[in-house]
């Protein structure tokens, strides 16, 4: 059984008194209520702390958005895993596409980045999705494939940790167009396909795949329902506590009545 995770990516939004309010918001919506699903809180580093203490009486998870995979030195305007670990992180985030297409992360370094978060005890969501120019080229399950190999490829099934994979087109992302349940589901099922390839059955049937881009409270349960959507990344709508309070109930209940 896959507990389903429902994360808000807040990216480069939020200062600390934002941050508290949003979360005291959210809180206000779901505390008391029934919640199966795992709520996941990804704000910037600077407001890490901030929501750490906020939801020091929940059992939420404090997530990074990125971080770097040395362990110290001089590396200008980049945090480490321990950093992460050290404020309260649990999970983080590897492999969005905004690192990848404005930032320039390859392949090769998401690898590196997932290899140290999982030393440091921490499980990574990697995100991977292709672009709409990919997706017109019928190119979606070779790029998705390419980038799978790249951040999981080099992990060997026995030392590898948990981890979380995040299905995320680019074209779907902040644009307001969501996948179909059908568009969604069919590459989720491939990635499952490939987990069960590369690892083992037993990895890709707990593996738990999320979906994101454009997730709003209208769409959350169509998605939930597809068999291989165990969750979401939420970015746009996970700014506001009602809208994201409500993508976390309706998620939830679908998972339940799905009987996931
Ligand atoms: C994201 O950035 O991970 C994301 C899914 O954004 P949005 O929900 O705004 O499309």
């Amino acid at each position: 059984m896959r507990v389903p995770l429902i994360a808000g990516n807040w990216k480069m939004h939020m200062t600390r008194p934002e941050a508290r309010e949003l979360v005291r918001g959210i809180k206000s919506r779901l505390m008391g209520k029934e919640i199966r699903a795992q709520v996941g809180l990804a704000p910037p580093f600077t407001a890490l702390e901030t929501v750490a203490n906020e939801i020091a009486d929940t059992n939420w998870i404090l997530v990074g958005q990125n971080a770097f995979w040395e362990e110290k030195g001089a590396f200008t305007g980049e945090i480490s895993f321990g950093m992460l670990a050290e404020v309260g992180c649990k999970m983080v985030i590897l492999g969005h596409s905004e690192r990848r297409h404005i930032f320039g992360e390859s392949d090769q370094w998401v690898g590196k980045k997932v290899q140290a978060c999982l030393q440091w005890g921490l499980v990574p969501i990697v995100c991977v999705g292709e672009t709409l120019d990919e997706r017109e080229s019928g190119l979606t399950l070779k790029v998705v494939e390419r980038q799978l190999e790249g951040a999981l490829g080099g992990l060997e099934e026995n030392a590898a940790g948990e981890f979380v994979i995040a299905y995320e087109p680019v074209w779907a992302i902040g644009t307001g167009r969501t996948a179909t349940p059908e568009q969604a589901q069919e590459v989720q099922a491939m990635v499952r396909d490939w987990l069960r390839r590369r690892f083992s059955p037993m990895r890709a049937s707990r593996t738990r795949i999320l979906y994101g881009g454009s997730v709003k409270p209208e769409n959350i349960r169509e998605l939930m329902e597809c068999p291989d959507i165990d969750g979401a990344l939420v970015g746009g709508a996970s700014l506001d506590a009602l809208g994201f309070a409500k993508i976390v109930e309706e998620g939830d209940r679908a998972a339940r009545e799905g009987g996931k």
